[in-house]
């Protein structure tokens, strides 16, 4: 089969590997449908130090179960699925209690050792844990959607969560990528007030507001702040989802969030320790967040993509196939496309 790996920065390519096979009982080998290339994996794209054997990429899918192990219980030969993207047993005790990953017996895909997303097959480790149906066809209208389930819808949720929004919040997100838009998604169905997108890409911008952003600043820094303040009545807002991963994103979260507020960090951090400690501290500030648990949160979005109240899949504005896949990767760096999708 074919499938994606990346050698060093600005490397990437669609090469030959061998056929996924079963190799535990638990495992499942599902024949990919629908992919994407995700804002975090622009990460290694732009930093990757060479790598021989390089790294195989990718961890958002939809596919069909072709195989499954002997003990597999709760998907069969047939299935159409989606994947989170951490693998997870659903059974010990993180996973019971919603924090798929950080689960006992999971991991990621990719790697060095397993199939990664952008390929055409991957083995699923700890398949019954990770995997869940979809009731609906491989090219159903609605697989741009449900394919966020994968990473990005369940990523902007974890960040409204752990933000604590709730009914009549004032937020900011911060970053106007697919995860931000996400958030904004997340915020207005968890009955945010007013959702202030910080964000400069007029394409992104006009999709936050359709999903419901309803102020959008593009000033940065002292400037940034200073318009965020006069927008939230001078006290801040409640809840900042920080969707960067910078020094100057965290800093800017710091000062945009009103004292006892919230903030939930889903950029990787690329600083070292929070630069902001003293000020959160002095201000009652919660800082939360991670790696989302997609796993944990399926259940409760899908209804919502099935029945059209909320539409995460217009973040895809691209559409490729798996060897233009190292182009992809170059659209969405140069802030081309803001998403883009793999079609099998
Ligand atoms: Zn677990």
């Amino acid at each position: 089969m074919k499938a994606t790996i990346m050698y060093a920065a600005g490397d990437v390519r669609v090469e030959s590997v061998p056929d996924p096979r079963i190799v535990s009982e638990n495992d499942a080998i599902v024949r990919i449908t629908r992919a994407c290339i995700c804002g975090s994996d622009l990460w290694p794209y732009k930093e990757m130090e060479r790598t021989p054997g390089g790294r195989r990429m990718g961890h958002e899918f939809i596919g069909i179960v072709e195989e499954r192990g002997k003990s597999v219980r709760s998907v069969k030969k047939g299935d159409l699925v989606v994947a989170p993207f951490a693998w997870s047993d659903g059974t010990c005790e993180f996973c019971q209690q919603g924090l798929h990953t950080s689960c006992l017996h999971g991991g990621f895909w990719g790697g060095a050792e397993l199939d990664g997303g952008q390929g055409e097959a991957v083995r699923c480790p700890q398949a019954d844990g990770t995997l869940v149906r979809l009731p609906v066809g491989p090219d159903d209208e609605l697989m741009p959607s449900l394919l966020t389930l994968s990473d990005v819808m369940g990523t902007g949720h974890h960040g409204a969560v752990c933000a604590r929004v709730t009914d009549g919040s004032r937020l900011v997100v911060i970053g106007d990528g697919a995860v931000g838009l996400c958030a904004v998604i997340a915020a207005k169905r968890l009955g945010a007030e007013q959702i202030i997108l910080m964000g400069r890409h007029a394409d992104r911008i006009a999709l936050a507001k359709a999903f419901g952003a309803t102020d959008i600043v593009s000033e940065r820094g002292e400037d940034g702040t200073t318009r965020v303040r006069e927008l939230t009545g001078g006290l801040g807002a409640h809840s900042v989802i920080e969707c960067v991963g910078t020094k100057q994103a965290m800093v800017t979260a710091a000062t945009v969030v009103r004292a006892g507020g919230a903030i939930g960090r889903l950029g990787v951090p690329h600083y070292e320790g929070i630069p902001t400690t003293a000020k959160n501290f002095f201000d009652n500030v919660t800082v939360s967040g991670g790696p989302a648990p997609a796993r944990a949160y399926i259940e409760e979005l899908m209804p919502d993509i099935l029945a059209g109240r909320i539409e995460p899949g217009r973040v895809f504005d691209r559409v490729i196939g798996l060897d233009d896949v190292p182009d992809g990767y170059r659209a969405m760096n140069d802030r081309e496309a803001i998403k883009v999708m793999i079609a099998f």
